[in-house]
């Protein structure tokens, strides 16, 4: 909850507004997990609080640890049913030309997160909804369907709820899900991140992901001040849409033209994500192609080599070709890097979370 929503409580229940922050102090600067733990609020307060409203931490109930140090928490989600619910007649509302894709209610209610120790930077990868609605043909999570949102809460638990939160630099909403798709529990997850009353992180520590959701984009860049990452993976339309549905209601075009509007040389960053695949966006007309599209925008871009999962008929690009691809794109103007892949034989890499217990 934020500092707003307790307030709120605080009036309803007829607590002293000072109370709300002090919970704000209890809950995000001393991270306690208990309602007991809030020792200046009175003795009755915390009564009606244990009545009312819990503190939502749950432990992950799996860790697996990649020989390169990455380490892959799940998370079991509970009263899922009632948010897939929510979400099935928002979805209907916001993406009614869209044809995306729903699974039955069943077992599959985990979320994973992925822990990336890197020198002094150690960055964390959450998830924001169980399984996704985009289906992205390349992507485990993608070819489970969607089961439902996650709430602020949800999210948080994955930064708190792991032995490793004081050591956080970096927190990316590049898990499984689709940002935009769930955009009022993503920002109030990063309001509490980045408020005063919160963890007081700077949004720059943020990157929130996206494959173009342009309703919620548009909203994004009027109410956050957190990086944003692109997943672009092809720059003709028609390629793209072999790969992603969503070009055929969000056409990258019109994503891009969206985000000329906006100024990027400032702190808040603009990049894209580009997974390479072997024969089929890696060859120069595609290098050629992106670097037309992205003229004019101050971004960068990141080739992120892909990994192959069963049941994928897609190949890795070589180690050559990213190079001369990345080259390329150096060598007319835009910012280009390879992604290192991280705890790739933990199942924890890009495109492979698929939230499921041992
Ligand atoms: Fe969803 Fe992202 Fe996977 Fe696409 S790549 S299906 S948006 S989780």
């Amino acid at each position: 909850m934020s500092l707003a929503e307790l307030q709120q409580l605080c009036a309803e229940e007829g607590m002293p507004k000072f109370a709300a922050k002090q919970m704000c102090d209890w809950l995000y600067a001393k991270q306690v997990d208990t309602i007991d733990a809030m020792t200046n609020l009175s003795l009755k307060a915390r009564g009606r609080l244990k009545e009312i409203a819990f503190i939502g931490r749950h432990t992950p109930v799996d860790c697996q640890v990649s020989k390169d140090g990455t380490k892959k928490y799940l998370f079991e989600i509970e009263n899922l049913k009632l948010k897939s619910e929510i979400s099935q007649e928002r979805a209907s509302q916001d993406l009614n030309n869209f044809n995306f894709q729903f699974s039955p209610f069943n077992s599959k209610k985990y979320v994973e997160a992925v822990y990336i120790p890197d020198g002094d930077r150690a960055t964390l990868c959450i998830s924001c909804q169980v399984g996704c609605k985009m289906g992205c043909r390349f992507c485990v999570t993608g070819q489970q369907g969607f089961h439902g949102n996650l709430t602020a809460s949800d999210i948080l638990n994955q930064i708190f709820s792991i032995p490793e939160t004081a050591s956080l630099t970096n927190v990316v909403f590049m898990g499984m899900g689709e940002p935009m798709d769930n955009l009022d529990a993503v920002l109030g997850a990063t309001e509490v991140l980045t408020a005063p009353w919160g963890l007081g992180w700077s949004p720059k520590r943020i990157t929130v992901s996206t494959v173009g959701i342009l309703p919620g984009l548009r909203r994004f860049l009027e109410e956050s001040q957190c990086h944003l990452a692109v997943s672009l993976h092809n720059p003709f339309a028609d390629e793209r849409l072999d790969i992603m549905p969503v070009q055929k209601a969000y056409p990258i075009a019109d994503v891009v033209a969206l985000l000329k509007q906006y100024d990027w040389s400032g702190q808040r960053r603009v990049s894209f994500e580009f997974t390479m695949f072997g024969g089929l966006n890696d060859s120069t007309r595609h290098a050629a192609e992106l670097v037309r599209l992205l003229r004019g925008l101050h971004c960068r871009v990141n080739l992120i080599r892909f990994h192959s999962s069963p049941g994928t008929p897609y190949r890795t690009s070589t180690p050559q070709t990213m190079n001369a691809f990345c080259d390329y794109l150096n060598s007319h103007g835009i910012i280009c890097t390879i992604r290192a892949s991280r705890g790739e034989d933990i199942m924890a890499a890009c495109g492979l979370l698929a939230g499921q217990k041992r």
